[in-house]
């Protein structure tokens, strides 16, 4: 008998998806229907069109190492496996009660009540919903760089003005210069541990901001990375009803990056404001059964948690070591799955001399254009990646044995480059 027909008797089903309807939660997009919410319209971003072709991205040579975009080399667990295995046969039937009871973890696991938790594919959908529902031409995003671009890119969809503001000599968001940018921006979007530096934001700093922000305003924390650090997370705000939306995915430390399956946490009132972002964006908020059942699994898989951080923390701390022995510069502090290297020429052409020596490394960032960041993969591809990044840091810049590097932009696979 599969888990879920055994968990959630149909009266509390109906109970529950009665409470998430009403807080417009948990699927944001049927609750829309249930309450034929308005929906605003979204202008274009500067983003590849759906439609481009996906598989144009993944014509590396088998053996290339891929550690571009932090992505978990060990894949979904062994209990989300076994999880998919039994629930894919259910797949006929919506089976909506199978989201309910992830969810209902979630409310076990962080202390929440009904309403605060919208299960999604992939935390990247509902980022865009806490930002935009937040953000406008008079509501500013107040935001670190360098840092996750999904930021910015929102205000630019939302034409709201973007307020940069450089981290702190350690790497982390300086969020008293954050409140100093604007009086009363719409959001400020803290990214935790730090993308692409991997550097963690104190939890108190955060709390500080919480405290200190204008009303009005949502601090939003972007946890992708979060199970890889040992800081203590912020989600016991939301829990106590602050201005606060958390996000969180199963892409990282979990291995599901191409299941989706991912989750925004805040008060009802904050995850109803989603439905005023236009109606197709909402639209893409529904997760199939297999990966909710995947994510179920996951969560409640014991150790993997502190299993995978360790492994990630043991092969991160040999690289770094390897690097810096050779006297490589490299971002210090990195509490996550990927660290950023100084390369002492523009990154880009670095990221190509590494692609030539099938070591598919990450992107740059333009506020630090000479470094590079690298996702922490598996010993043996590190040891890869070892080889190719000294041979490539001997050779002159731009060159490979003295020829000019031509690759096509999309050779290099990137969490940004996903449509
Ligand atoms: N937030 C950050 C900081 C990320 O780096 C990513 C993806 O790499 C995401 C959110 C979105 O990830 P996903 O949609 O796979 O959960």
């Amino acid at each position: 008998m599969s888990s879920f027909s055994t968990g959630v008797s149909r009266r509390n089903f109906m109970r529950i998806l009665g409470a998430a309807s009403a807080a417009a939660t948990s699927y944001p997009a049927l609750a829309a229907i249930q309450q034929g919410a308005a929906a605003a319209p979204v202008q274009g971003p500067g983003r590849k069109a759906f439609g481009a072709d996906m598989g144009d991205m993944r014509h590396l040579n088998a053996d290339t190492v891929i550690i571009s975009s932090n992505e978990n080399p060990l894949g979904p667990a062994q209990s989300a496996l076994g999880a998919i295995a039994t629930t894919a046969p259910l797949g006929g039937r919506y089976h909506m009660e199978e989201t309910m009871q992830t969810v209902q973890v979630l409310y076990d696991q962080f202390n929440l009540k009904k309403g605060y938790i919208a299960l999604t594919p992939g935390s990247g959908g509902p980022l865009d919903l806490a930002l935009m529902s937040n953000i406008g031409p008079d509501k500013p995003l107040v935001y670190a760089d360098p840092s996750y671009e999904q930021g910015p890119r929102a205000a630019d969809t939302m034409k709201a003005p973007k307020f940069p503001v450089p981290l702190t000599a350690t790497y982390a968001h300086d969020v008293r210069a954050m409140l100093k940018a604007h009086p009363s921006p719409g959001a400020y979007y803290i990214v935790n541990p730090n993308n692409p530096t991997g550097t963690m934001t104190p939890r108190e700093d955060i709390l500080w901001l919480l405290q200190n922000k204008p009303a009005g305003s949502v601090v939003i924390v972007d946890e992708a990375y979060f199970h890889f650090s040992d800081h203590e997370s912020v989600l016991d705000q939301v829990a106590a009803d602050k201005d606060i939306i958390v996000l969180r995915t199963f892409s990282k430390i979990y291995g599901m990056a191409g299941l989706r399956a991912g989750y925004a946490a805040g008060r009802p009132d904050l995850l109803a404001k989603f439905n005023t972002v236009a109606a197709p964006a909402r639209s893409l908020a529904s997760i199939s059964i297999t990966s909710s059942a995947a994510a179920r699994a996951s969560l409640l898989d014991k150790d993997l948690v502190s299993l995978r951080r360790k492994i990630n923390s043991d092969v991160r701390a040999e690289t770094l070591e390897f690097l810096t022995k050779k006297g490589y510069k490299i971002v210090p502090g990195s509490q996550a799955n990927m660290f950023m290297v100084d390369v002492k020429r523009p990154g880009r052409a670095f990221q190509m001399q590494m692609m030539k020596e099938n070591v598919a490394i990450g992107r740059t960032w333009a506020a630090m254009p000479n470094y590079v960041r690298v996702t922490v993969g598996t010993k043996d591809e590190m040891a890869k990646f070892e080889t190719a990044f000294v041979k490539c840091m001997d050779q002159a810049p731009g060159t490979v044995n003295g020829a000019e590097l031509h690759l096509p932009e999309h050779y290099v696979p990137s969490e940004l480059h996903r449509a």
